[in-house]
């Protein structure tokens, strides 16, 4: 309709000129450390004053989370519009104000799953940045296989005690409150006795051990529970139904990580390769195979990012299949660790510097080997292959 484009277009215009005055332009550079990622949280500090100055701006619109209800601290924007504000942002490379597990996974699932006061409790804070969560599913021997898991929740009153572990939770050394799959039923057939449970991580028997990547850094924990008081009423959905909440979730916990095939405002990889092997006689990188590599690389970017665009589209209108985000993960993360291996060749040997100020502490060697845990993290490539063939492909056997 005419007149509703023209509001769109209204929108665009001031989204524009807003952005334009608001973010200031150390954020609009891609980020090259996780230090760039502004995460929230109680303990929280900013890395800088512009990287405060963009936040708390955005998140006085409510633009941390736009697509969010304003009773719950978002923007109320509808879908086009968040789209503009997308497109927008992107235009000029600007950072997301607030990383945020509470955004990209605990809040659609309060949305559909928690109940009035567990949304208002909850979601103002995600939306301001003032609580900063963690993911408390996988378990020494429950990673694919999650409906495994063993954390105990036991009835004492009206709260649970819950004993157990969880390992590989990403933060949980800086995260104020867990988001976790605990146990309620035993007897129960395994995916049928779990329970959706949130509670705060300086409960008293809650600790954490943070566990050393291959990139070097430390960036998540075994997590230890040992008698640890959560009441009832800090269950998210129904007693034993946990697992529905648990795949809501997951769907969008993968739905995010295959954003990272995305080039989020960095440099194309033709730039990047050209500033170290330079061009030959015709203007084309020197370097003819790492061109066709980088050729087809690009192309398939552009699928995925069609493929992203289409999914949005989809699920406004209703008709998503569940199962896209795995297909999307899969194609996301194997893209992103093919970007990274280019962006190795490109360098040479320059690129494996670990520890130096030229290498900014070996940026791009530590993001390589980071790269490696995306197929793994939400799920593997292998388990997400499998689910594609079984939910979307419906093939045989599988
Ligand atoms: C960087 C990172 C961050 C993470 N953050 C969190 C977090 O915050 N919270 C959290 O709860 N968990 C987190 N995880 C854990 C992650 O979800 C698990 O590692 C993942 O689900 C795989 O489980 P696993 O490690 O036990 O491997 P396993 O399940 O033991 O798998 C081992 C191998 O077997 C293959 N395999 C297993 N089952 C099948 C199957 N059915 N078909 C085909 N192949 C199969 C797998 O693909 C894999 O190659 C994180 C992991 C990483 C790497």
């Amino acid at each position: 309709m005419p007149m509703l484009d023209a509001d769109l277009d209204q929108f665009r215009r001031d989204t524009r000129a807003w952005l334009e005055a608001n973010c200031p332009a150390e954020m609009r550079k891609p980020m090259t450390s996780d230090e760039d990622n502004f995460w929230g949280g109680r303990n929280t500090k900013f890395a800088s004053g512009a990287q405060k100055v963009w936040f708390e701006r955005m998140r006085d619109k409510g633009w941390t989370v736009p697509d969010w209800p304003t009773q719950y601290g978002g923007g109320g924007l509808d879908g086009a519009r968040t789209k503009i504000l997308r497109e927008e942002m992107a235009a000029i490379g600007a950072r997301s104000p607030l990383s945020s597990f509470g955004i990209w996974m605990l809040g659609p699932a309060l949305l559909k799953y928690g109940n009035e006061q567990q949304k208002m409790e909850h979601l103002p804070k995600i939306a301001r940045g003032e609580i900063r969560w963690c993911q408390g599913y996988s378990e020494p021997n429950a990673g694919s296989d999650l409906a495994s898991l063993q954390t105990r929740a036991v009835p004492d009153g009206d709260d649970f005690i819950i004993n157990g572990s969880k390992i590989w939770t990403s933060y949980a050394n800086y995260a104020d409150w867990i988001f976790c799959l605990v146990r309620t039923d035993p007897a129960a057939k395994k995916h049928d006795g779990i329970s959706f449970i949130l509670f705060d991580m300086t409960s008293p028997g809650v600790t954490t051990k943070p566990i050393l990547l291959i990139s070097g850094k430390s960036p998540f924990c075994e997590t230890f529970f040992d008698n640890v008081r959560v009441p009832q009423s800090h269950v998210v959905g129904t007693v034993n139904r946990g697992w529905d909440v648990a795949k809501y979730l997951l769907q969008h916990e993968r739905a995010m990580i295959s954003g990272m095939g995305g080039r989020d405002g960095g440099r194309p990889l033709g730039q990047v390769a050209a500033d170290s092997l330079g061009a030959d006689d015709q203007g084309r990188l020197d370097d003819a195979m790492l061109r066709g590599q980088i050729a087809s690389f690009d192309i398939d970017e552009a699928a995925l990012a069609c493929a992203a665009e289409r999914a949005v589209d989809l699920a406004k209108a209703g008709q998503l299949h569940p199962a896209f985000s795995s297909a999307m993960k899969y194609y996301g993360t194997e893209l992103n660790k093919r970007r990274h291996e280019i962006l190795m060749s490109a360098g040479g040997i320059d690129a494996l510097e670990w520890e130096s100020e030229r290498s900014h502490d070996g940026s791009r060697a530590r993001s390589w080997l980071r790269t490696k845990a995306n197929s793994i993290e939400g799920g593997t490539s292998e388990v997400m292959l499998g689910i594609v063939a079984k939910r979307i492909l419906d093939l045989p056997g599988a």
